[in-house]
């Protein structure tokens, strides 16, 4: 099969490599659309941390935003499974350690991540292999687009609940790029008022979202941080109201450091956000109702063999930020 493959920094091809086989406890999907973000364009320059620090290495195939169709089980696996359209999560826990049993297997330490962590293979691929345990089912109101944009909408979707955000409850995010946006999106829809800030925010704007170059003189209940802007981590925690909520999400390529006296001193809470994994059925259920819709948000839809110039490729802040990959086209 045709697979997307990152050989090197600012090197990435199309090769054809080994189709995969359903292990025990697996499913084969066949992907119907992927995403490319902010992790993948990092991989491809090399300055992705996990490059650096051995959770990842060269060549590699990413991918971690997807949807597809399941084509093949592993032994063990429920039929039911079989030709169903469904997502799934890119955290891949052991299942079996401590933090897996409670819940957290995002968070485990021996967990793989497709498309990014221990050599587990991407969705920029036709096929991609699926523990059925990290399996999502689609419903047909959610289409190739939005199911590939569940992904990153159960990461906005958490950071928006650590927000707090809901009727009466002011939130500014910062960063409008796929997570901002799609942050707002889903503060709305919670009933949230919302205010985005960032260096150009022409698209959010015709959006109709409520934009700020610089911060507004404003009460904020909630600040989300969802750029990668090694600045802005301390601007959300001092900007944000006294007993105020605070969450990073975005991750800049430098340390980002905000002094602790102004965390204590205005009585904030502070949560980080990795991964869409507690987030994804709500995503699901958002797209479903109609409650949010994603699709805006994907600026073009391009093959396997145009993936290396778009990730070589500059962001122009006027359009749409997602890109999509149907990578049998
Ligand atoms: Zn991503
Ligand atoms: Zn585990």
């Amino acid at each position: 099969m045709r697979a997307f493959v990152i050989t090197g920094p600012f090197q990435g091809e199309v090769r054809d490599v080994e189709p995969p086989v359903p292990e025990p406890g697996d499913v084969i999907v066949r992907v119907e659309r992927a995403g490319v973000c902010g992790t993948d364009a990092e991989f491809f320059t090399g300055d992705m941390a996990y490059l650096h620090d051995g959770q990842a290495r060269y060549p590699l195939r990413i991918g971690h935003e997807w949807c597809g169709v399941v084509t093949a089980l592993g032994a063990g696996v429920p039929k039911e499974w079989l030709g169903r359209r469904v997502t799934g999560d890119t955290m891949l826990g052991c299942q079996k350690c401590a933090r897996c049993r409670s819940g957290r297997q995002h968070l485990c330490a021996d967990r793989f991540e497709i498309g990014i962590r221990y050599g587990y293979p991407g969705a920029l691929a036709e096929f991609l292999p699926v523990p059925v345990f990290a399996l999502h089912a689609l419903p047909d109101s959610v289409g190739p687009v939005a199911g590939a944009m569940v992904e990153p909408g159960g990461n906005a979707l958490r950071a928006v609940r650590a927000a707090g955000a809901g009727p009466g409850e002011r939130v500014l995010i910062l960063g409008p790029g796929t997570i901002g946006l799609l942050a707002a999106m889903f503060a709305v829809a919670e009933g949230a008022e919302v205010h985005l800030l960032g260096l150009s925010t022409g698209f959010a704007e015709s959006l109709g979202f409520t934009c700020h170059t610089g911060v507004p003189d404003l009460p904020f209940d909630a600040v989300i941080d969802a750029s990668n802007a090694a600045a802005l981590p301390a601007l959300a925690a001092e900007t944000v109201e006294p007993g105020g909520r605070v969450v990073y999400i975005g991750l800049a390529g430098e340390p980002s450091l905000v002094d602790t006296r102004v965390i204590a001193l205005k009585d904030l809470k502070v949560t980080g956000v990795l991964s869409a994994s507690g987030g994804l059925a709500g995503a699901i259920e958002r797209y479903a109702s109609g409650a949010v819709d994603p699709t805006p948000l994907v600026g073009a839809t391009i093959g396997l063999d145009d993936v290396a110039g778009a990730l070589a490729g500059k962001r122009d802040p006027g359009r749409p930020p997602k890109i999509h990959i149907d990578p049998v086209s």
